[in-house]
């Protein structure tokens, strides 16, 4: 098991086009620098469809009066090349006004509240705008909240869970379709010292009874297939956060979501990047 690294010369009149293309073919996470883009991709993909998918998006940028002058390449990354490079690029970072991230080989800040992840093979640093955002707008909620029951949907690292728990959260679950995921996110609950999370593998399906906060940070597709169960999971006074839609995504979400008696009462833009803020409609009013 490993990843596909994509290393990409963007123009910058196409680079958004070509970081919304990246995110529609299914990448992992992507790091970008002026004119240089690096996007990753799980090996189970079919490399070469992704490749001809990507040139066959010159003719997308050129019909748009783009630029269609990128150029690319990719390399394979072993598993343990993934978890090196991660290493390299792992580098402590401080969100909201009391989290830091760490990874486990760095010390930290004694002031600050310490969320020590080793990322794996999972998804979920900090260093993303949707875990960000996802963080920031748990730790300013929390206090609104009866902080009883906290559960994250699409776990990965377990970051947004871990951090529920150190918010005051006294029941927490995380729940994740990739078993790689569930084993990330189990051993960062252990390095955290946090022995009460629970990580299951599965979906919201999975999940019985109610919560007080839900974290959700999916694609915008997924977000929408489970808005009515996301609804029904959620307790009557409870807020849910949502992330991962990409702008001009998010007005299907709400749709969903309204549909599903839930309705959107907060809507923060980070880059590309939309998070929601939800709540039961009487609630909201
Ligand atoms: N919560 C972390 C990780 C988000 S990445 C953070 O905020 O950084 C999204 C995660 O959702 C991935 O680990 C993916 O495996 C998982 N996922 C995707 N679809 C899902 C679904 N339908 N149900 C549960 N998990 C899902």
């Amino acid at each position: 098991m490993g990843y596909y690294e994509f290393n990409l010369k963007v123009p910058a009149k196409s680079k958004d086009a070509l970081l919304n293309k990246m995110t529609e073919m299914g990448c992992l996470g992507v790091a970008e620098n002026n004119d240089s883009v690096r996007a990753f991709f799980r090996d189970g993909l079919d490399v070469t469809m992704l490749r001809d998918e990507l040139k066959s998006f010159r003719n997308v940028l050129r019909e748009c009066g783009l630029d269609d002058g990128f150029s690319f390449d990719y390399t394979y990354l072993s598993e343990r090349d993934w978890n090196e490079s991660w290493k390299k690029k792992f580098i402590p970072i401080d969100v909201g006004n009391s989290l830091s991230i760490l990874p486990p080989w760095e010390k930290g800040d004694d002031n600050r509240i310490r969320l020590i992840i080793d990322p794996g093979m999972a998804f979920g640093t900090g260093h993303h705008e949707t875990t960000k955002t996802c963080l920031m707008l748990t730790e300013r909620l929390a206090p609104e909240n009866r902080r009883e029951r906290f559960l994250d949907i699409g776990t990965g690292t377990g970051i947004l869970a871990i951090a529920a728990s150190r918010l005051g959260f006294n029941k927490v679950t995380g729940v994740d379709i990739d078993p790689l995921a569930v084993d990330a996110a189990t051993r960062n609950a252990e390095l955290n010292g946090l022995k009460d999370i629970e990580i299951k593998e599965g979906g919201v399906s999975g999940v019985q009874g109610c919560y007080d906060m839900i974290a959700a940070n999916l694609m915008s597709d997924v977000l929408i297939m489970i808005a009515k169960e996301l609804a029904s999971r959620l307790d009557s006074s409870g807020i849910i956060i949502l992330s991962g839609m990409l702008v001009g995504q998010e007005e299907d979400v709400a749709k969903a979501l309204e549909i599903s008696g839930l309705s959107v009462t907060e809507k923060l833009i980070d880059g590309r990047w939309v998070s929601l803020v939800a709540r039961h409609n009487a609630k909201a009013a």
